[in-house]
């Protein structure tokens, strides 16, 4: 028998959960419970952490999980890397479901940065105007450049005071478009603009914006999982997750 764990919060992973509400798998979603109102689910769904490997491993046992499948958010590492040890653990098959990184093309001015906090150095010192498209997550990191305004886009209005003093807050929730972001922007007379490299469609709008406004991306690179969660296959559509879920039920 299988049972699948679906670890979510994408929309990557919401186009899996119907794929396998349509096959009647036997599958749970599972939210960290970040946003008040998460994107319901045709699956059921639990929401909250585990309790770090050892919580998974246990509820894996608990609930007779024999497949994982990992479509957390590329910034997700600490999630994927107890994925892992938890798996291991409790002899369940994993995989990841990741889409691929942007990468920069013709006309577009990007500056690489590894971390977050490398992105906040590669902010001017002169007050500018920056679109800090990561969420509500490190926020406080660029606290040490409280000379620019920053735009942030979030889902939920914030429950707690910001820790940037010049803020301006959008609430919404993707997908995005080019044009909806070319007016964002130039609303806010954005002067450049801070991404993490998600991949995907869904965010991808402000960086085809930023590019037709000649503004300066300065781009985060996708953090490192360790060694061993390495070693997880990584698929990258609903096709091949399915074709992975068949074949190791077999
Ligand atoms: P993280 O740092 O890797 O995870 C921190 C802890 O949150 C995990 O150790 C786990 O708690 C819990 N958690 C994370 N994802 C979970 C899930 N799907 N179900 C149950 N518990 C989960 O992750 P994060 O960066 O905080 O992201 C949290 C969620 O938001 C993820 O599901 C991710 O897909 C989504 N998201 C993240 C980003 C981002 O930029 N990081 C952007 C968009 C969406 P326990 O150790 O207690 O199990």
């Amino acid at each position: 028998m299988t049972r699948i764990l679906l670890l979510g919060g994408t929309t990557e992973a919401s186009a899996l959960a119907r794929t396998l509400a349509e096959a009647d798998a036997d599958a749970v979603f599972s939210y960290a419970g970040r946003t008040a109102k998460p994107v319901s689910q045709p699956l059921p769904t639990r929401v909250g952490g585990f309790g770090g490997a050892e919580g998974l491993a246990a509820y894996l046992g608990d609930e007779g999980i024999t497949h994982v499948v990992d479509a957390t958010h590329p910034f997700a590492a600490q999630m994927s890397t107890n994925a892992v040890q938890a798996c291991t653990t409790a002899g369940v098959a994993l995989c990841g479901y990741e889409r691929p990184p942007w990468q920069a093309g013709a006309g577009d001015e990007w500056l690489h940065a590894t971390s977050i906090d490398a992105a906040v150095d590669a902010l001017p010192d002169s007050p500018a105007r920056v679109f800090l498209a990561i969420g509500k997550q490190n926020l406080s990191q660029f606290a040490v450049k409280p000379q620019h305004h920053y735009l942030l886009r979030l889902v939920d209005q914030p429950d707690a005071p910001l820790p940037l003093p010049q803020t301006m807050v959008e609430i919404a929730r993707g997908p995005f478009d080019v044009a909806g972001d070319t007016s964002l922007m130039q609303r806010h007379a954005i002067t450049h603009v801070v991404a993490k490299n998600a991949g995907g469609t869904g965010a991808h709008a402000k960086l085809t914006a930023a590019r037709n406004l000649n503004l300066p991306v300065i781009m985060i690179g996708r953090p490192e999982l360790s060694a061993k969660a390495g070693q997880r296959p990584v698929l990258g559509s609903v096709e091949e997750v399915m074709a992975w879920l068949s074949h190791r039920s077999d």
